[in-house]
């Protein structure tokens, strides 16, 4: 028998590695571990993101019991849990999907040595993106560090078949008969039920036609809210793709930076703790505590970024066009290091993804691989006459918007420029 190994990839349908597991002449026991070595960093008992994933295991869980098999749930260390497994059956094989990030590639190397010692194979796939690791590289066998032509090299490797699905879902009769396991419950891993809700994905045709119109105004809520389904495996890229194809190109191109900023995390993964580009890695931030705390809380007097952090703190999603609107004032107007908010965004976001999420703030900063420039800063007040005229996000998320209890600017948008353009160029000379 083999055992398959949910990870990020919470489904049963076009589920590359469960699909090769499936169809690989063995009987499949799929498991799934509760990571110890992720769970104890998080500081909110009621992290809705633990929520979510519990909700879908116990879902997977129900549905692979339909089958007369089940789900393994275990809580632990990922090396400590395998060992046992291996104790406890004859397992020839362990199937896996591919995991791009630092702390997952290094677990995964660490658990094949374990795998080797006991002669069982680890067989990983590549499922959560369409083209990875070396798959798009330049002309000179080097790494895109630029977007656009990693977009146009991507455009032009694609083929039909790249979004081709996988169907696992039609091979479950190749699941191990099993007696019923429980699943620990959320109390038991020290957690409690968040109430924050995570929306089901809106790819509707109609919403996917209108994409490259709507999308830069919060108010509509016309993006697709798929970010967090795709950071958990609940639905399938190519999936996602075939959409794109056939409803928005613009809409692709978003998925497309999606793996653009995974394949920079993959050949840099030491960028996920300093700035791209060393000539940034001078800069003596201000680092204002009282005033960080302004920007987490939306108390800055600036309507749009209070409005984003508020949604933000309320259901753990921002818009996009606001991310980079508080991004930008974070690092430009109060000159905070970007790696204050870039971990302010990971204990809230709900889809959270450490390439993306690294990406776009060294991106807003200016910091990173084919950032915005330093110099180009974004207008708050600006940015609100834009995306946000007539005030219908921000009153949704700031309804003393306009009142005395609103408060003042925190700063005074032209000279906090002032102030960081000086930074950034003094960073630069120093070099
Ligand atoms: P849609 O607009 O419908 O886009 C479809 C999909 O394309 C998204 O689900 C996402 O997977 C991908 N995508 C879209 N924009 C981007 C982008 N700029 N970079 C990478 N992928 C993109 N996205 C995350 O998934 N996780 C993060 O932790 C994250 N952190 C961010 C931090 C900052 C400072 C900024 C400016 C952006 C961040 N983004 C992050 C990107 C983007 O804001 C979200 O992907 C998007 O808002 C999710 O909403 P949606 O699913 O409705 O997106």
């Amino acid at each position: 028998m083999v055992l398959f190994w949910f990870r990020r990839d919470l489904r049963l349908h076009d589920n590359t590695g469960f699909f090769k597991a499936l169809t690989s002449g063995a009987q499949v026991l799929p498991f799934f571990i509760f990571d110890t070595d992720i769970l104890d960093k998080l500081d909110d008992t009621q992290d809705a993101r633990v929520t979510f994933i519990y909700k879908t295991i116990e879902n997977l869980h129900q549905q692979l019991e339909t089958y007369n098999s089940t789900l393994l749930v275990k809580y632990g260390k990922p090396e400590a849990v395998i060992a046992e497994l291996l104790q406890t059956y004859a397992v020839e094989a362990i199937y896996t999907n591919h995991d791009y990030e630092p702390y997952s590639r290094q677990r995964d190397l660490r658990l094949q040595q374990l795998l080797k010692k006991h002669n069982v194979s680890f067989c990983s796939f590549k499922d959560q993106v369409i083209f990875e690791k070396e798959e798009i590289m330049t002309q000179s066998g080097s790494p895109y560090k630029v977007y656009t032509p990693y977009k146009n090299s991507w455009l032009k490797a694609f083929k039909p078949e790249h979004a081709e699905e996988a169907p696992s879902q039609h091979q479950l009769q190749h699941l191990l008969n099993h007696a019923k396991t429980k699943v620990p419950t959320l109390h038991k891993m020290g957690f409690q039920v968040s109430e924050v809700e995570v929306p089901d994905p809106d790819v509707s045709a109609d919403t996917l036609s209108a994409y490259h119109d709507t999308r830069n105004l919060p108010a509509l809520d016309a993006t697709s809210r798929l970010s967090v389904h795709l950071r958990f495996g609940t639905f399938s890229v190519r999936q996602a793709v075939q959409l794109a194809l056939r409803h928005n190109k613009v809409w692709l191109q978003e998925l497309i930076w999606r793996e653009f900023f995974m394949q920079l995390l993959y050949h840099f993964p030491q960028t996920t703790n300093e700035s791209f580009y060393p000539k940034f890695r001078q800069i003596t931030w201000r680092n204002n505590e009282q005033e960080f705390e302004k920007w987490c809380q939306g108390t800055t007097g600036f309507p749009l970024v209070d409005a984003g952090m508020r949604e933000l703190n309320q259901t753990g999603f921002m818009h996009n066009r606001v991310r980079m609107v508080v991004a930008s004032f974070l690092v430009k107007d109060l000159f905070v290091d970007w790696r204050w908010g870039e971990a302010y965004f990971a204990a809230k976001l709900l889809d959270y993804e450490q390439s993306s999420n690294i990406g776009n703030w060294q991106w807003a900063a200016g910091t990173g691989a084919d950032a915005q420039p330093y110099f180009r800063i974004f207008n708050p007040d600006s940015q609100v006459k834009k995306f946000d005229k007539q005030h219908e996000y921000i009153k949704r998320w700031v309804p003393e918007f306009g009142t005395a209890a609103y408060p003042a600017p925190m700063v005074d948008h032209s000279q906090a420029r002032d102030r960081a353009l000086q930074e950034f160029k003094k960073s630069i000379e120093m070099m």
